[in-house]
C-alpha cells in the first residue's frame, strides 16, 4: 500500500519502520525528527499524503493534528482514507473527520495503547472509530503496527476509549503507589506486598504488569530510576482529555478529577515532569516522610 505518515517521533518512527519492513511504501513528514530507514523524507506534510491510500498521522496533540488535517486533507485523492493514531480530544477527532468525510475521504480516529515498547515490536492496540469500509481498508496496516484493533463505533469512539482506559489507569497507579507508600509506614515487606495484592482482588495492570516499586515485579521503569516509559506529563494530558470529556458530556468522574489534579501538581510544581507517571510512589514517600 502507498502510505504517507505525519509525525515520526518516539511512537510513529517505529510505527513506520513496521509498515516499511512488511512491503509497504511509506512517505513521510515530520517538522524536526529524522526518517527511519526506508520512509521517503517528503518536503511537507501535503507532500507525504499526495497519491497515498492512506496518511496515518502520530501527532503532540489536537490543535496541531486539525492544523497538518487542514493541509493534507485537499492533498489527499478522494477515498482515501485519513488514519489519526494520535491520542486527541474527542471534539477535534470529529471535527477532522467530518471534514475529511466532506473532501470525499474516509477517516478513522485510531489512538493505540502500548507505548513505545508495543510501537517497536508491532503489538500495539488500536482502539478505532469511524466507518466499516475505512477501517476495513485500514485494517491490514493495524495487523502489523500492533496485535489488536477494536472497532469502538463512530467518529470519536476510539479517543473516548482512550481516554476512559487512560483515566482508569492513572487512577490505578495513584491508588498502587500511595498503598505501597502505606504499607512501607505499616512495616510490611514490598515484595510480600505485591504478592500478595498481585493475585488478590487488589491487582491491576499498574501493579501486576507496570509495578511502581523498584526491585519488585516485572521489570519496569521503577527499576531503570523511573526514566520513561509514559512519562507523567502524558499522563497528565489524557487526564485533562478525560476530564474535557466528562465536562462535555456532563459525566461524574471525582476519582478522574483528584487524578488529574494530582498529576497536575506532581508535573508542574513537583519533580514529575521528565519522569515516568509510577514516580508517583516516590512522590508519596517524600511527602511521608516531609
Ligand atoms: P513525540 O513528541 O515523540 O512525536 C510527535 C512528533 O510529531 C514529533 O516528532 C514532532 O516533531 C512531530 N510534529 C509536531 N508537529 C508537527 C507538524 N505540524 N507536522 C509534522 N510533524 C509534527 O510524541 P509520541 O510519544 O510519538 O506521541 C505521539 C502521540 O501518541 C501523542 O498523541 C501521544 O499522546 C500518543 N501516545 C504516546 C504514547 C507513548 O508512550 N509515547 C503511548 C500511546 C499514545
Amino acid at each position: 500500500m502507498k502510505i504517507g505518515f505525519i509525525g515520526l517521533g518516539n511512537m510513529g518512527a517505529p510505527m513506520a519502520l513496521n509498515l516499511v519492513k512488511a512491503g509497504h511504501a511509506v512517505t513521510g513528514f515530520d517538522t524536526a525528527a529524522p526518517m527511519p530507514e526506508g520512509v521517503t523524507r517528503a518536503g511537507t506534510a501535503a507532500e507525504a499524503a499526495t497519491g497515498a491510500e492512506v496518511v496515518i498521522t502520530m501527532l503532540p496533540n489536537g490543535a496541531i493534528l486539525r492544523a497538518v488535517a487542514a493541509e493534507v486533507i485537499p492533498a489527499m485523492s478522494k477515498g482515501a482514507v485519513l488514519c489519526d493514531c494520535s491520542t486527541v480530544d474527542v471534539e477535534s477527532a470529529r471535527t477532522v473527520a467530518a471534514d475529511a468525510r466532506a473532501a470525499g475521504l474516509g477517516a478513522l480516529d485510531a489512538p493505540v495503547s502500548g507505548g513505545v515498547g508495543g510501537a517497536a515490536a508491532g503489538t500495539l492496540t488500536f482502539m478505532v472509530g469511524g466507518d466499516e469500509a475505512s477501517f476495513a481498508t485500514v485494517s491490514p496496516l493495524f495487523a502489523v503496527m500492533g496485535q489488536k484493533a477494536v472497532h469502538c463505533g463512530a467518529a470519536g469512539a476510539g479517543q473516548a476509549a482512550k481516554i476512559c482506559n487512560n483515566m482508569i489507569l492513572g487512577v490505578t497507579m495513584i491508588a498502587t503507589c500511595e498503598a505501597f507508600a502505606l504499607a512501607d509506614k505499616l512495616g510490611l515487606d514490598r515484595q510480600k506486598m505485591f504478592d500478595v495484592v498481585s493475585t488478590s482482588s487488589g491487582y491491576s495492570w499498574s501493579m501486576n504488569a507496570y509495578c511502581p516499586a523498584p526491585g519488585v515485579g516485572p521489570k519496569s521503569p521503577a527499576d531503570d530510576g523511573y526514566k520513561p516509559g509514559f512519562a507523567a506529563e502524558l499522563m497528565l494530558k489524557d487526564l485533562r482529555l478525560s476530564q474535557m470529556a466528562a465536562e462535555g458530556a456532563d459525566a461524574d468522574t471525582p476519582m478522574g478529577e483528584l487524578a488529574t489534579r494530582l498529576y497536575e501538581s506532581f508535573v508542574e510544581r513537583e519533580d514529575g515532569r521528565g519522569m515516568d507517571f509510577s514516580a508517583m510512589l516516590p512522590r508519596f514517600e517524600k511527602r511521608h516522610r516531609g
